[in-house]
């Protein structure tokens, strides 16, 4: 573990415990009609594929609840009925078999209902997120605080928490989200202060990638990095799948989780690039999609620096003079056209996936394509020379413009 984590409860959500220690989970939500059994079915196979742990569903109807009674047993993954106003629909999910609720506090207010629905979860050990929204806040916070506040949005949270405790209900985890990063970053922190109720991170309403990634990665890594979160979601604008792969991908850079899928990583290229390195990275992005192959895997622009630059790399490929260099822990193994770049890393990766770095060195003549290496690279240098970016030329043309004024 590279930092400390804050200590909090651990509730089980299905077969997946939060908080006290366990791996941070990644959540998202379908965007399909929860009463569409298939379709959501489908999204739901494809969530858990990307590296999703737990979903959440719309239960905003009758037919809502009724298809999550055929859902749930076909999920692979545990669900989480998502009510908003009805708090009927709480009770019609908990009976359809779902996992876990998430209520909102700001549209269920009437105690006697949240009371009602709180006992029925205990008594069937049912988990409930107490899903503070700063854009719904209860009004009368709203008043007190004089607007959306860290402080407001703790008291709405902990309001909530009372009417548990009434009824001895405590299987719960907390989110306060808002869609400004600093609001929510201080109200998770102020929040981690009063409980050990484990905490859900997320930025509401993030919007579209790329901006709506950099926000939601902005809040969550934030707290991440401060030990608090128990479990994340990212709120995106987008496929769903997004969302569950960049929450992955956020829990796996930051060290939280193992890694599961590609790590591509790509050399920012330069004028010594011999291919698009953007296009081939991608290119490569997508044929590795959600394959289970947990290596890290280069994509460099030229075989001159290449493979040195990505030496820890279990596996990447670098270009020059129209052929692609393949090197496996910094050494060189094969050579293919560029055409087949791309082909070559997946092969290549498979192979390493299932028999070890060793096994691949061993399949091949390494001295040969380093011999081949090293003439690509030799033409490279008296082609392009050390200068390739023609600094000295510029640097000549800039003293002279300085000098003529
Ligand atoms: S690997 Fe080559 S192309 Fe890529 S940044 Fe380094 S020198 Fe430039």
């Amino acid at each position: 573990m590279p930092f400390e984590r804050k200590s909090t409860r651990q509730i089980a959500v299905g077969k997946v415990l939060v908080g006290g220690g366990a791996p941070i989970s990644v959540q998202s939500m379908t965007i399909t009609k929860t009463a569409d059994v298939e379709g959501t079915l489908q999204q739901i196979y494809a969530l858990a594929a990307a590296g999703c742990d737990i979903v959440r569903c719309t239960c905003n109807e009758q037919a809502a609840a009724e298809g999550l009674a055929r859902i749930v047993p076909r999920s692979p993954i545990p669900i989480i009925a998502d009510i908003h106003h009805q708090y009927r629909m709480a009770l019609a999910a908990m009976e359809a078999g779902v996992h876990g609720l998430r209520l909102n506090p700001g549209n269920i207010r009437k105690p006697e209902h949240i009371k009602a629905v709180a006992s029925e979860a205990r008594d069937r050990q049912i988990s409930i997120r107490i899903g503070v929204n700063g854009g719904s806040l209860d009004p009368s916070l709203y008043e007190k605080y004089g607007g959306i506040t860290p402080e407001a949005m703790v008291e709405s949270a902990q309001r909530e928490m009372a009417y548990f405790h009434e009824v001895d209900f405590d299987l719960m985890k907390i989110s306060v989200k808002a869609s400004s990063v600093p609001l929510m970053v201080e109200a998770y922190r102020q929040l981690s202060e009063v409980t050990d109720v484990p905490l859900h991170l997320g930025v509401t309403e993030a919007g579209p990638p790329p901006a709506g990634l950099v926000k939601a990665t902005a809040g969550i890594a934030t707290l991440l990095l401060e030990g608090i979160g128990d479990t994340i979601r990212y709120s995106l604008t987008a496929d769903p799948v997004e969302e569950a792969r960049a929450g992955r991908q956020l829990l796996e850079a930051l060290g939280l989780r193992e890694r599961k899928n590609i790590d591509l990583i790509a050399c920012p290229s330069c004028g010594r690039a011999e291919i698009d390195v953007i296009d081939v990275a991608n290119r490569a992005m997508q044929a590795f999609g959600d394959r289970k192959i947990p290596l890290q895997v280069a994509v460099m622009g030229c075989v001159v620096n290449g493979p040195g630059e990505a030496r820890e790399a279990d596996l990447g490929i670098a270009a020059g003079n129209k052929r692609g260099h393949l090197f496996v822990k910094g050494r060189n193994v094969a050579v293919v056209p560029e055409s087949e770049m791309v082909d070559a890393l997946v092969e290549w990766a498979e192979f390493i996936n299932e028999h070890g770095t060793e096994a691949a060195i061993a399949r091949v003549d390494t001295a040969l394509a380093e011999r081949e290496a090293a003439k690509d690279r030799a033409k490279l240098m008296n082609d392009q020379g050390d200068d390739v970016n023609h600094a000295d030329e510029r640097i000549v043309e800039i003293r002279r413009t300085v000098s003529d004024r």
